[in-house]
């Protein structure tokens, strides 16, 4: 085997890892994203200048109706009476 040879499959190898890992990261972020977190619920008084009262355990954002995902961030989200 030539060395330009060795060094080509080095090369190809090396962004297939690459593929693979970034690959392999994104499905275990998107499978994170199904398992459901439990939302926050806020008081009156800790709602006050709030988008809503449920907030996202992942992105803090705040909302007012009981979205089965977060609307910001896309995280699965379960509520204290479920
Ligand atoms: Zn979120």
């Amino acid at each position: 085997m030539e060395i330009k040879e060795a060094i080509e499959i080095l090369t190809r190898l090396r962004f297939d890892d690459d593929d693979i890992s970034i690959a392999i990261e994104k499905a275990i972020y998107a499978l994170e994203k199904q398992m459901p977190q439990d939302a926050r619920i806020l008081s009156m008084s800790q709602a006050e200048g709030c988008v809503g009262y449920w907030v996202c355990p992942v992105c803090r954002s705040g909302w007012g109706d009981e979205f089965e995902y977060c609307p910001e961030c896309g995280q699965k989200v379960r509520y204290a009476d479920e």
